[in-house]
């Protein structure tokens, strides 16, 4: 087998991506994502835009420890400045990134209209500018503004400014179809144009998905030489979105045309995370994933049943383009109980959980599931619960406290120095080995105070739940109107690590996250097998 040739991923889901309307990051989030990307085998992460934001200039003021290479985003230095006397420029020169990546004009029509300059003062800011960023030893990207609708208009214009980059000393040159209007014949064509003049390993593609075809315009490019995609996380982006590297890479990966010329730094175990990342983010965002997206959505491989279903059951082969576990996702049969029992089996294997196949309890387990989520229950997105849930049905989770009763109050007032606050409070009285438990606890809301309160004295178990700490916590409401339920879903961290997520579902939030905590508790306790 000949050597395969590298294409580099580019993740902008930090930059462009943050760019979404109702999207922003905090740094806090930044860091979860960046950690993320680079647990994914991408290349290189664009965390932001230092000097413009306080967020991204904190999240390049320290080093972030990752694989991939840590990118900060500006622009060239301002026509009519110098290098040295350009306050963004020297921002982004003095950020601590491994990479530098600058966006310039390479349409004339923007070089006039937008940013009234000529054209040869264009060519000397990409020069000075990448020349200056070369010279502190960073690895350096030019992202050619509108190169599609620039080569369309000036051909000529456009492949100087590409050019000026390179013979700089620009490790890419990234063609951008900033608008997202460029089709993939296009595409293909312009980007075979650009690589006679530069070299195909040093020239990546950037597509907006204004025509649906980003993913398409991306491949296009490489098909015509192009070696570096950038992307985002499930294509999010301003307007349309960015092209989806969610999409991109399995197809990279599995399909034969790609797969064999090429490789990426994406694994076969990574790809296996692709789509766990992929609703992480949807999680982070709190959106909900979509369940139609191409290899990793929940009905990507989803058959409904009839010849199909009973196809799949023979061969997957018959009715599956790739096999849902190469990209962490899972087979989904609908309708037919047997083929729900089947995926029901399997999730108790993962868990561990032994059981007979004919087992009559399986089945219940099945309707309890089935009718759980019917009301609004996410048992994916809550394997904790989940487990919990299935361990009951077998009669494997001891009663090991109840609750009698809890009591959550919110008072607004002034307080001592005349301050408007409200303040929560909760009581809990909790029944242990016989023995009655009442703690109290405020809150800076209420269930932040229900969860203290409940975890302030359990007992016989309260070792057991000292390490226990709430992570997360979501809430979203299902159907909406005056039916609505709420649903809640909190993610639990121990002293080792380990983190699990639980759901509860009710028409009031204070009960939904009751639930939630409850079996938070309850499954630490299982996990640390607590004596009854
Ligand atoms: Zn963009």
């Amino acid at each position: 087998m000949t050597a395969r040739e590298r294409i580099y991923l580019f993740d902008t889901t930090l930059r462009d991506g943050a760019q979404t309307n109702g999207v922003d990051f905090t740094l806090g989030d930044k860091l979860t994502i960046a950690k993320m990307l680079d647990d994914l085998g991408i290349d290189y992460v664009e965390g932001g835009y230092p000097g413009a934001n306080p967020t991204d200039t904190q999240l390049f003021a320290e080093d972030r420890n990752l694989g991939a290479t840590f990118t900060a985003f500006g622009m060239t230095r301002r026509p009519g400045r110098s290098t040295s006397n350009d306050p963004g420029l020297a921002a982004l020169l003095e950020a601590k990134a491994d990479a530098i990546c600058f966006v310039a004009k390479s349409w004339d029509y923007h070089v006039r209209v937008a940013l009234e300059t000529t054209p040869e003062e264009n060519l000397a800011s990409i020069r000075d500018s990448v020349g200056a960023a070369v010279a502190t030893g960073r690895e350096v990207l030019l992202d050619c503004e509108h190169f599609f609708d620039g080569y369309k208009a000036n051909p000529q214009f456009a492949l100087a400014c590409a050019k000026a980059g390179y013979d700089q000393g620009a490790r890419w040159i990234v063609l951008c179809d900033t608008n997202g209007g460029a089709l993939p014949h296009e595409v293909e064509t312009v980007v075979g144009e650009v690589i006679k003049l530069i070299p195909g390993d040093h020239v990546g593609i950037h597509a907006h998905n204004d025509t649906e075809q980003a993913v398409a315009n991306s491949l296009a490019a490489v098909r015509a030489g192009a070696r570096q995609i950038q992307g985002t996380l499930n294509g999010l982006g301003e307007r349309c979105g960015n092209a989806n590297l969610v999409s991109i890479i399995p197809t990279l990966k599995l399909k034969p045309e790609f797969a064999d010329r090429f490789e990426i730094g994406v694994s076969d175990a990574q790809l296996k995370s692709l789509a766990h990342a992929s609703h992480t983010l949807d999680e982070m965002l709190n959106r909900a994933p979509n369940r139609h997206a191409p290899y990793v959505g929940e009905s990507a491989f989803a058959t409904k049943a009839g010849i199909h279903a009973s196809a799949i059951m023979k061969d997957p082969a018959t009715y599956e383009h790739v096999s849902p576990d190469r990209v962490g996702n899972r087979r989904k049969l609908l309708v037919s109980d047997q083929a729900g029992k089947s995926n029901v089996l399997a999730e108790l294997e993962r868990i561990g959980l032994k059981v007979d196949k004919d087992d009559a309890r399986i089945m219940q387990l099945l309707d309890v599931v089935k009718e759980r989520e019917a009301i609004g229950y996410a048992y994916e997105a809550a394997d904790a619960s989940f487990e919990l849930l299935a361990r009951r049905v077998l009669g494997k989770v001891p009663n090991y406290f109840d609750v009698e009763k809890f009591d959550v109050n919110i008072e607004q007032r002034d307080n001592a120095v005349g301050q408007r606050v409200t303040v929560s409070l909760a009581v809990v009285k909790v029944k242990v080995d016989g023995e009655t438990l009442i703690s109290a606890a405020e809150g800076i809301g209420p269930v932040n105070a229900l969860d203290l309160a409940l975890r302030k004295d359990l007992g016989k178990y309260q070792g057991y739940i000292n390490g226990l700490e709430l992570t997360d916590y979501r809430v979203r409401i299902l159907n909406g109107g005056t039916e609505a339920v709420t649903r809640v879903l909190i993610e639990s961290q121990d002293e080792s690590g380990e983190r699990w997520t639980t759901v509860g579902v009710s028409p009031n939030i204070i009960d939904a996250s009751f639930q939630a905590l409850m079996d938070s508790i309850v499954y630490k306790l299982v996990r640390a097998g607590a004596p009854v």
